[in-house]
């Protein structure tokens, strides 16, 4: 390719500082939070709908791959670019309106999350996706991976939000999909597909979501358990028993003491596991609600540690939240790498799932540690390891095969909210029969008929198709 070429059309319409070509700005967008590397020939960084367009076109007559990024938070590969053009829509990060009479928001991609969360709440608003990077990621991103987070129990995932998206398409054409209403029936609904697509049918440049109210209140529980499989048992019992919790939250041993020695907090680290749950509405639902699952949870052998309610504006809760999101970070202190996967399985098997979680750390001789959305039986087994250890790596690779095997064999699915990315494309194919995997492809070739939009990630080579589950 001749990049110089390339360059000199991209500055037709963009600023020399929009379009990055030294070795150093490059290698940062060379990477995600995974521990995958790339290394993209150019960075272009969008500041409008019209620079994406103007990309996209030039990258589609020269067949050029084209990696859009929020944030790099991702943890799936997502956005590693293997070569060819960084999309960097980072800068696109105004919220263009929020509408309390119509409760939605419009925000262009680059909004970080929190941010959003903020601007809603000075409305009286509710944004409910949390993902535990919301300060960091964005919410183009969080669309393009169709993050979840703990409150996405009660109030569901980013898709649920998600009225209107503007997309353009890789030759350049920008289409506006769904808007501002509520309910809609009256075309195919094209903008799921963007959802959870990871930037690979086209790149989202606004969106419009859905606000609900601020709940007045919010109190949380944190509830210790001797044993691990008694955590995973008080959860199937509590969401069968008529609650709605707001949350809740799992960290097994290992994840506890990690996050105690990265900011102490006094987490009962002698126990096997712990359950943070919360709950929203009215100050007495909120008590009410708390009560009884204390009752849940004491029936089961949890022992009550604390309990924060939120009052005149105090976010006691957060601190609760606060413990769940370092359990990432703090699990990275353990070993040179982590792997975190993100299977989701159907939540009457979220013992079983754990149980064997357990037996594969042992049969393979790698640490696991677990934690999670457990509620929504989504669990993130992080395989703690060291990637210059070549025998070590060869079981790990056992270890996230039979993980991968065991949620597959119990109804579940290789990602709840991730993503496909790179790193779990080779196993896809135990997914997905071959006639699904066609028709991704047929629509995948429908909206990027020269494949330049994020190639390699989420959908394997058709080489791969062989391959019946
Ligand atoms: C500490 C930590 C905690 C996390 N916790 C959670 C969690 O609780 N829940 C959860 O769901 N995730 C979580 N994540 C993963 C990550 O934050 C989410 O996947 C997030 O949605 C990624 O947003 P981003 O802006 O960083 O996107 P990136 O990482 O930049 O990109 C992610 C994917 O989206 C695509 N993409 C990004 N922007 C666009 C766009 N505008 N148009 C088209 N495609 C686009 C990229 O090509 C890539 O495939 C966590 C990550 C970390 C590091």
């Amino acid at each position: 390719m001749d990049w110089e070429r390339v360059v000199r059309r991209l500055r037709e319409r963009l600023r020399p500082d929009q379009v990055e070509t030294d070795l150093a700005g490059r290698r940062v967008y060379g990477r995600d939070a995974t521990w995958a590397e790339g290394m993209p020939d150019v960075v272009v960084h969008a500041e409008s709908t019209a620079d994406v367009a103007h990309v996209l076109r030039i990258a589609n007559d020269l067949r050029i791959p084209v990696v859009p990024r929020g944030r790099g938070t991702g943890l799936a590969g997502g956005a590693v670019p293997k070569g060819g053009i960084c999309l960097n829509l980072a800068p696109m990060n105004r919220i263009l309106a929020i509408d309390p009479a119509d409760g939605i928001a419009i925000v262009q991609p680059g909004v970080i999350t929190r941010t959003l969360q903020q601007a809603s709440e000075a409305h009286g608003l509710f944004y409910p996706p949390d993902p535990a990077s919301l300060e960091t990621c964005t919410i183009g991103g969080n669309v393009a991976t169709n993050a979840g987070g703990p409150c996405c129990l009660k109030y569901g995932v980013t898709r649920d939000y998600v009225l209107g998206l503007e997309v353009v398409l890789a030759g350049g054409e920008a289409l506006r999909l769904g808007g501002r209403v509520m309910k809609d029936v009256s075309g195919y609904d094209l903008k799921q597909l963007f959802i959870g697509s990871e930037g690979t049918l086209g790149v989202i440049t606004e969106i419009t979501l859905r606000l609900l109210p601020m709940p007045p209140a919010r109190g949380a529980l944190a509830i210790a358990f001797n044993r691990l499989e008694g955590a995973c048992e008080a959860t199937v019992a509590l969401l069968s028993s008529g609650i709605l919790p707001l949350m809740v939250e799992f960290m097994d041993q290992t994840t506890m003491q990690a996050v105690e020695s990265f900011r102490p907090s006094g987490l009962p680290t002698q126990a096997e596991a712990l359950l943070l749950l919360a709950a929203d509405g009215e100050p007495a639902a909120v008590e009410a609600d708390l009560q009884r699952m204390i009752s849940v949870m004491q029936r089961h052998g949890g022992q009550l540690l604390r309990t924060a309610f939120d009052a005149d504006n105090t976010p006691y809760t957060e601190e609760l939240l606060e413990i769940r999101r370092n359990a990432s970070p703090a699990l990275a202190q353990l070993a040179p790498h982590k792997i975190s996967e993100d299977i989701t399985v159907p939540r009457s098997k979220i013992p079983a799932m754990a149980r064997r979680i357990q037996e594969i750390s042992r049969e393979t001789d790698i640490p696991i540690a677990l934690y999670g959305h457990i509620g929504d039986g989504n669990l993130h087994p992080t395989l703690l390891c060291d990637r210059g250890n070549p025998d070590e790596m060869t079981r790990v690779a056992h270890a996230s095969a039979a993980i991968f095997e065991a949620a597959l064999s119990m109804g579940g699915v290789l990602s709840g909210e991730h993503g496909i990315g790179l790193l779990k494309l080779d196993f896809v194919p135990r997914a997905f029969p071959i006639a699904i995997l066609e028709k991704f492809r047929a629509l995948k070739a429908l909206f990027d008929p020269q494949n330049i939009m994020n190639p390699g990630k989420k959908l394997p080579p058709a080489t791969h198709l062989s391959e019946e589950p």
